[in-house]
Formats: structure tokens, sequence, C-alpha cells
């Protein structure tokens, strides 16, 4: 703590005399990003000034007169905003198959956080998987999550509680991980193996996560309409160990603006109550899930679906029946992988001469991922405006759902430029200076003097996602200079094909 306030200070002391010095005039920058309108990150109002880059960090920002200093580049801002690189604080993808992120850097986001859903990669090993991303070069900055679930199908202990023994293996590994450099913990709760996971077994590792000074996130026990409190309260109780966060929040079949008023008060008091509770959201009416989402919990595997097709099938017949009616219908499922992709279930079940049930039926839970329409569009755009709620993708370069590549356009051409629900500063809080402040990113996600230069050059006014169900990987267009740590990576609305991300580690437990 002392040596970072002394840290500080210094960099304090150095921008002040590069400031009022005439030194500062025989300086040499490598970028002038002149005459923009600095919308800085923090959510305050926007104001027009120069920045100046060195290196790969922000140096200065005010008014410079061109003829006093000398700088490499020069990049003409006027009529044009600055915003520091969007944070995505719940992507999904490999950037040791797809460094080059193009989806991500096209909406703006130059860091995006991996690790997601209670799965992340090399569990216990991390130290190494951080170098491979590192030797790949990714386009993007690369941060990452521990996952529950990874860690617990390592410790294999099924569908059981852990035992002490099982706990401590848990905690290790999980310990492992957060001194390697992960941000914290990710839980998948409704997905195999994290929904297995009961209290003691949480708070067990929660403690590990609050003691690192890391945050938990969480795809919660449920997204039901009915069970959306019940899960809130789940994550509450590990947020008495750690700061915590719901991620993707949605209502699955809840309607309605005063329903979304509903949660956001539940979440505030909550907040109010001590515990540190954020959300993310994208923008998107659809979630994109397999399709053992709607199985009932005892056919979530492929060994138990085949259990429930002998012993059970009219069970399981009643039980998709009403998930289905419950879920807007057959209608409301858009294929995204498998032999369907691109239809509907009620194409599909059409296409085959059989009721939707029936094909679910032998498809089984494990066979497909699709769009479900299960949401509604008054209700979570007025949770996207919630206080402590900022934007996610939950996209990925390769998943067949628009919310990979247009998440972040789509704020500002729906929230901000049509529906003006959002002004362009809040958005661009919710974006960069939010997520960077929940998740600990200290040197990012904000325009100040000392941060990593990832910054964006663009008009506002003629951002637009591209990307639709029918076509989801269509790139956004709008962000037309883009600048990660240092290096100018669009131009004029091309890319220059340099990957420029760093792996980005934690560095918040104490003593490291
Ligand atoms: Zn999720």
């Amino acid at each position: 703590m002392l040596k970072k306030l002394i840290k500080r200070s210094i960099l304090f002391f150095v921008v002040g005399i590069l400031g009022m010095n005439s030194a500062f005039a025989q300086q040499q920058w490598d970028w002038h990003i002149s005459k923009g309108t600095v919308v800085d990150g923090t959510g305050e109002a926007s104001y027009k000034a120069d920045v100046l880059v060195r290196g790969d960090s922000i140096g200065y920002i005010g008014e410079v007169n061109a003829d006093t200093i000398r700088a490499e580049h020069v990049i003409n801002a006027s009529g044009k905003v600055i915003t520091p690189g969007f944070i995505d604080p719940h992507a999904h993808g490999n950037p040791l198959e797809t460094p080059e992120f193009n989806n991500f850097l096209a909406m703006g986001v130059t860091t995006i956080v991996l690790g997601q859903d209670g799965s992340s990669p090399a569990v216990g090993a991390l130290n190494k998987w951080f170098e491979e991303v590192e030797a790949k070069k990714s386009a993007v900055n690369i941060a990452l999550f521990s996952g529950h679930g990874s860690i617990r199908s390592k410790v294999n202990i099924g569908k059981q509680n852990p035992t002490q023994k099982e706990v401590k293996r848990m905690r290790k590994l999980l310990q492992s991980d957060l001194n390697a450099g992960a941000f914290g913990m990710s839980m998948g709760l409704e997905y195999v193996p994290g929904m297995y996971a009961e209290k003691n077994e949480l708070e067990e590792l929660s403690k590990v996560v609050g003691d690192a000074n890391d945050i938990i996130m969480s795809h919660m026990r449920s997204e039901d309409n009915s069970e959306i409190e019940s899960s809130l309260d789940e994550l509450a109780m590990q947020g008495k160990y750690a700061p915590v966060h719901a991620s993707h929040l949605k209502v699955v079949y809840g309607e309605g603006v005063d329903r979304a008023k509903e949660i956001l008060n539940y979440i505030s008091e909550i907040r109010n109550r001590g515990i540190d509770l954020t959300a993310d959201i994208y923008p998107y009416s659809a979630s994109f899930t397999g399709i053992g989402i709607v199985f009932p919990d005892w056919a979530k595997t492929e060994s138990e679906w085949k259990n429930a097709l002998q012993e059970r099938p009219e069970v399981l017949r009643q039980f998709l029946e009403n998930k289905l009616a419950q879920r807007n219908g057959p209608e409301a499922i858009l294929f995204g992988s498998g032999e369907f992709a691109g239809i509907t279930l009620k194409e599909a079940a059409d296409q085959e001469n059989k009721s939707a049930v029936d094909l679910l039926m032998e498809m089984g839970p494990q066979s497909a991922s699709a769009a479900h329409f299960v949401m509604d569009q008054e209700l979570q755009d007025r949770l996207m405006l919630g206080e402590n709620v900022m934007v996610s993708s939950d996209g990925s370069p390769t998943m067949h759902h628009p919310r990979g590549y247009g998440s972040f356009a789509k704020v500002i051409r729906y929230y901000v430029n049509e529906k003006e629900l959002l002004s362009l500063e809040e958005a661009i809080y919710k974006m960069s200076g939010l997520p960077a402040k929940t998740l600990g990113i200290e040197d990012r996600g904000r325009i100040q003097e000392g941060m990593k230069a990832d910054l964006l050059i663009f008009d506002p006014k003629v951002v637009q996602d591209r990307a639709t169900f029918a076509n989801p990987h269509k790139l956004a267009d709008g962000f037309d200079w883009i600048m990660v740590n240092g290096t100018l990576v669009r131009e004029e609305g091309k890319f220059k094909g340099e990957r420029k991300g760093q792996v980005l580690k934690d560095r918040s437990i104490s003593g490291k």
C-alpha cells in the first residue's frame, strides 16, 4: 500500500513538472491526438482536450500547441470523441485459436475477461497458459477468471458434496490460479458440475477469493423470473466473504419495467447490507446456451438423458412440453450449432415431420446450442440503466449470436443515439471505468495521465452494430481509430494486423 502511494506521488510529481516546465515543450511523444472530446470513462462530463501518448501509456491530457511539441504521429480528432478502450467483463473465446479477435476490436473492446461461467483453462497450471497466450499474441488484452466448475472437475467429486480433504484440494487449486494472476473465481451454478455445489463448498471457496482481495463472478443458480431473488440471495451469501458479481443479468420470462425496478431495488438492498454486488448485461433479448437448459436437472448429461428415455420417457416428455411452453414455444429456440444451425426448433421439427418435443427427446441435452428468445426487451432495457450494472458481450468470435460482434456498438447505437436512455458519458462508463473498477484493473478503463493507452477515437453518431441473428458474424462499424497499449491497430476503419494485447495479471493479493 505504502509502496503504491509512493509510486503514485512520484508519478503525479513527474506529470506535474512536465505540465509546468519548459522541458515539456522539448518532449518527444509518439502520438498527438489533437482537438478531441475526451469522454474519460469515469461518467463525468466530457471535455475538449488533446491527448499525448508515449510508449504504452497516456502521458498528458490538456491543451497542446502543436508547434511547441515534437510528436511522431498526429491524429486529428476534431469532431470525434476520445474514450478508453472498452473492457468486456464477460467474454468467451480461445486466444490460442483466434488471437485476432477482430469481433471484439471492431466494437471497441480492447480487453476481454475469459474463464467464465465456472469454466477456465489450465486450472492449477495458469502460468504456463499465460505464457502460451503471450507467445500467440492476442489482439486484445486478456484477463482470466479461475472456473469453479473446472476446479471441481479436476477434483473429480461427481455429484457428491466434497469431503474436507477435497475442499482443501479445491481451495489449493483456486489459490494457485489466483497467485498466478487470475482476477477471481467464476461460477456456473446452472451447469454441470457447478449445479452440484452446496453452501459449504461455496463458502469455503469464497473465503479464498476474499482473502486474495478478488471477486466472484457468477452465472447464477437460475435466471428464471420466479427464482431470480433466491439466486441473488445465494450470491449475497458468498458476498459475505468477497465482492460478488452477477453475470449477464436477465430475467427469463419476466416482463415489464416494474419488474426490472424490483430487481434493481433488490440488488440495492443487498448492497445496503454491505455486500459489494455488481452485475453485467448484454443488450439482446435472446440468450445463447446449450439446449440442455430446457432439460430437467435429472436429464442434463448424456447418460442421464439416456436413462430418462428408458425409465421415465413420459415424465421427460411432460417436462419438456411445459418448459417449451414457458419459454415462448419452439419458435423461440434458434439453433446455433449442430445439424439444424440457423433454423428454429419449430422449423426443424416441421422439416423432420415430428413434434418439437419428440425432436428434442431424440437430440438430447448435449447435442446443440441455440439462441433462446426468452427475455422482455423493456425489462432488459431498464436493467441496463441500473447503477451498478455494466455492459458485457457474453460473446465470442465463433458463437452463433450477434452479441459477440455487436454488443458494445449496440449500446451506443440503441441506448445512446436512438432511445436516449443513457448519456454517452454513462454508456462509456458502463463499458470502461465501471468494469475496470469492479475487476480491479487499476491502469485501464479511464483516460488519465499514467494509464495504459488503450484508446478509441470515433464519431458516436455513426457507430452501428451490423450483426443480426440471421447474420451474426458481421463486424461493427464506427470505431475507426483504435489504440491498444500505445499502438494504433486500426486506422481510418482499417485493421493494421498488429496484435498488441497483453495478458493482464491481477496482483491484488497482498505481498505479491
Ligand atoms: Zn453464463
